[in-house]
């Protein structure tokens, strides 16, 4: 039976990235299947980061997998109020076809072996290791390993498999749709967002652009809060009333959890890593990085744990430890937030807009903007403070 030391089931951020620092750190022969016939590809993402995550993994000054550079961020309210930010390096628009690639060939550079269209389609727990059956194109195989990284996304069935609670509530699930429109006006070098439940309930809508005259126009909707349209429909209706003259040339839906990071996300030889795990910012959505920063972890913590001869879910918690201080307990606070974002109804974001507007565009930051929003809500100016600290500190 063929065996490998650590497996990783998932070839999108956070697999590439968990067998990359897995085979880097000497986890000896690491194994990355993905079921797609290309890593990358097809694309469910509106492909936006934010530039001092990127950096840390990969350089994206020229790079081919960048389709726009962003140095502004424009808040549209319901009312189409405008309200500016703009910042030097604020992001990149990636183009997740070749982004992924490039990790996968980092992953591969690292030593490790990487498979496309191969699913894992179940795991069992036999003396102390899994054995993981692998569907590819020459039929089913048989793996042994010592560690299963489980970076399958959002309809993990790793952990599932593994025992581990990755069920979500339905007010966690934002559906997401998303087209690609050209031959439309605005400003290439800005992200748009717009707030409101009247636009996107529970969610946002978003202009990420891919060239000049071309973006990717979507937004997320929570079904609990929507008037019984799908996401589809508020979108059709948002890209009416924005874009009547764009040609919709690509489409695509998918769903988006937004609660904090699952309570486990390690057990017996297994780790669950980026969507698998509820990684996600429940604030704005983003996952892209926070997949990339949770491989990282998880790569180390395989390798660490085969080095010392214990992959048992007690030596493996640290895994949850580190990522909790990393970034899941600033998503907690990011999922407080949301909580009462998602109360406020469209006049509250046209007089935030006006406010905000009042501040000059130099002084004009993410945490004002939060901290504004909040002035009539002190319950939550501990979270305003929290912000503050995370953005200047
Ligand atoms: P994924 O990227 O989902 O990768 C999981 C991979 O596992 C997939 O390639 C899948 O094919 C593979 N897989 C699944 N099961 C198996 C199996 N059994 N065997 C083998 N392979 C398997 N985030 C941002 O940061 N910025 C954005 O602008 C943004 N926009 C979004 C827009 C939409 C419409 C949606 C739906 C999401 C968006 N996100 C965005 C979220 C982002 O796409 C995810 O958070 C991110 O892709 C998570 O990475 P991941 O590696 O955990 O999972």
């Amino acid at each position: 039976m063929p065996a490998a030391d650590v497996l990783v089931v998932g070839g999108g951020p956070a697999g590439c990235v968990a067998a990359w620092e897995a085979a880097a750190a000497g986890a000896g022969h690491v194994l990355l299947v993905e079921r797609d016939r290309a890593i990358g590809a097809p694309v469910r993402c509106g492909e936006g980061v934010g530039s001092a995550g990127l950096r840390e993994f990969l350089d994206p000054d020229g790079a081919p997998w960048v389709s726009r550079r962003i140095s502004k961020v424009i808040f549209w309210a319901p009312d189409d109020t405008e309200v500016v930010l703009a910042g030097e390096d604020v992001g990149y628009i990636l183009d997740r076809t070749r982004f992924e690639p490039a990790l996968a060939e980092r992953a591969s550079g690292a030593g490790a072996e990487v498979r496309i269209s191969t699913e894992a389609v179940g795991i069992e727990r036999e003396d102390g290791r899994w054995r993981v059956t692998l569907r590819g194109p020459q039929g089913d195989e048989t793996w042994t390993t010592r560690v299963v990284i489980g970076a399958d996304g959002v309809e993990t069935m790793v952990g599932r498999w593994a025992g581990l609670d990755t069920r979500v509530a339905a007010r966690h699930m934002a559906s997401m749709a998303q087209y690609i429109v050209g031959n439309i006006a605005f400003d290439p070098d800005a992200i748009y967002m717009q707030f409101g439940p009247s636009v996107a309930p529970g969610g946002y809508a978003w202009i990420f652009p891919k060239g000049v005259g071309i973006a990717n126009v979507g937004l997320g909707v929570v079904a609990l809060r929507s008037d019984g349209r799908s996401a589809r429909q508020y979108l059709d209706d948002y890209v009416r009333r924005h874009f009547p003259d764009g040609t919709v040339t690509a489409m695509t839906v998918g769903g988006v959890i937004t609660s904090p990071t699952l309570r486990r996300t390690f057990g017996d030889g297994i780790l669950l890593a980026g969507d698998a795990a509820h990684m996600i910012n429940p604030l704005s959505g983003g996952g892209i990085v926070a997949a990339m920063k949770a491989g990282r972890l998880a790569g180390r913590h395989a390798a660490r744990a085969i080095r010392e001869g214990d992959t048992s879910a007690r030596n493996l918690s640290a895994y949850r430890d580190d990522w909790m201080r990393l970034l899941g307990d600033a998503h907690e606070l990011y999922y407080r937030l949301k909580e009462t974002i998602d109360k406020f109804d469209d006049d509250f974001f046209n007089r935030l807009a006006r406010t905000v507007n009042r501040i000059p565009l130099e002084k004009r930051t993410l945490a004002r903007v939060v901290t504004s929003a909040l002035v009539h809500h002190p319950a939550l100016l501990p979270v305003a403070a929290q912000l503050f600290v995370q953005e200047f500190c």
